[in-house]
């Protein structure tokens, strides 16, 4: 039985028995006890579902990640320690030393970084392509040994919407899959899978944790992808793997189970990026007020920016809902019910007008954070990005007067006088 997305939020993912918790226990344990080792080896085989150690897998994880891949409209998922390892794990899932990523130039810079410089280094090339090229433009970024395009819904901190359909079209035509990380939105927002994509990771850490408690990541499978029918490209997937007793994940899991089997019994047993239960607990509460949290970070990002738009000391506002912004078309479509609660400025008197106005804020905190319960800011030049001058960050498409600012759950006219009052101590 499938419910709307509210009752998914509060109710995905673990349904007790008759006397059993109310609330997703925190199985606190390390390890889980066999009768035989007959019944272990099962397990070790793949040839039974069962916990045996929790770097693999563990309840209170997989109920959560349940509830995510519910959420998301996949098949299958599973958690990470971080939004860096789910990135990383669903792209190096399907890329070996020699194969190549078609990515998103806007995505963010962990994801970027990881891409360009660590990936680089294990021989997997990548091209960036702007989100807003051209189909032409995206097909020639292809290469024969190219197998996945990496994509971000609304990019943290550019703001700008990935039109998923025309990057799902070009990865599809390619025959490969196309990755999305839906951090931005969540699922309450968009869900990719609906659109096209066929991995949809995720930075829990963000809205979904939504109260800076935990960092944590999750990849979500859409089971849509049909790795037989591109066997040669990803013979990860379509050929036995040595190293756990020749299965051939393709084949004994499915299209529905296949990526996120082979992602934990290699990788995670490789890596061991885990989050920990008590990590996947907390996750777990903020996904039960998800969506209705999200709503009201958007309600405060979008009556910021109108704010703000309207505002003497303020050259320019991003923000996706505002009807001037360059992806407003893209974000009606992708996010008809709102986009985020990041809203990033430009303050007309630069580097110093921005050290006054955040001086001056009292509610919204500095800190390098976005997505909380608590409305925080950054200015990059003053912080991030301190050591490049008001040229190199102009280049960079970064004005020194740049202030990020991440709406939270407090009432909006308070966010509003906060903001004008600092603003009238600018120059
Ligand atoms: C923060 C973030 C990440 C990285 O996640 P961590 O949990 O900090 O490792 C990846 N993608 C996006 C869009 C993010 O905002």
């Amino acid at each position: 039985m499938s419910y709307r997305i509210e009752t998914t939020c509060v109710q995905g993912g673990y349904t007790p028995g008759n006397g059993e918790p109310r609330q997703i226990p925190i199985v606190q344990s390390t390890t889980f006890k066999y009768a035989t080792s007959e019944a272990m080896g099962k397990l070790f085989d793949l040839e039974d579902n069962g916990y045996f150690y929790t770097r693999l897998q563990n309840p209170t994880n997989d109920h959560v990640a349940a509830k995510i891949a519910q959420l998301e409209g996949g098949t299958a998922a599973m958690l990470t320690s971080s939004g860096q390892a789910a990135s990383f794990f669903s792209m190096f899932n399907l890329c070996s030393c020699g194969d190549h990523i078609v990515a998103s130039s806007t995505i963010y810079g962990g994801t970027f970084n990881l891409i360009s410089v660590t990936m680089a280094r294990m021989g997997i090339s990548a091209t960036f392509v702007d989100p807003d090229c051209t189909e032409e433009e995206l097909n020639a970024a292809f290469r024969p040994n190219t197998k996945c395009v990496f994509g971000e819904t609304i990019a943290n901190p550019a703001l700008t919407v990935l039109d998923i359909e025309k990057f799902a079209r070009a990865a599809h035509a390619h025959g490969v899959p196309l990755i999305v990380d839906n951090t931005f939105p969540t699922p309450v927002g968009c869900r990719p899978i609906e659109w096209g994509a066929d991995i949809v990771t995720h930075s829990t850490t963000k809205y979904m944790d939504g109260h800076g408690v935990a960092v944590g990541g999750a990849i979500v499978d859409s089971g849509k992808f049909d790795w037989m029918a591109h066997a040669e490209k990803f013979p990860g997937l379509t050929t036995p793997d040595e190293s756990y007793h020749g299965i051939t994940y393709a084949e004994k899991f499915g299209m529905a189970g296949a990526f996120i089997t082979k992602c934990t019994a290699q990788l995670m047993r490789d890596f061991g990026a885990i989050q920990s239960p008590q990590n996947a607990f907390y996750l777990n509460l903020g996904l039960e007020s998800l969506h209705v949290r999200m709503a009201r970070h958007c309600e405060n990002g979008q009556a910021v920016a109108e704010f703000l738009a309207g505002h003497p000391k303020v050259a320019k506002v991003t923000y996706p809902g505002l009807p001037g912004d360059k992806y407003h078309a893209l974000a009606q479509k992708y996010l008809p019910n709102g986009s985020c609660g990041v809203v990033s400025f430009d303050l007309k008197g630069g580097r110093q007008a921005a050290s006054v106005f955040m001086k001056n804020l009292k509610l919204a905190a500095i800190e390098t954070h976005v997505a909380d319960a608590r409305t925080c800011c950054l200015n990059p030049a003053t912080s991030t990005h301190r050591q490049m001058t008001d040229e190199q960050l102009a280049a960079a498409g970064i004005p020194a007067g740049l202030v990020r600012m991440s709406c939270g759950l407090e009432n909006k006219n308070d966010l509003i006088e906060d903001i004008a009052q600092a603003l009238d101590a600018v120059e």
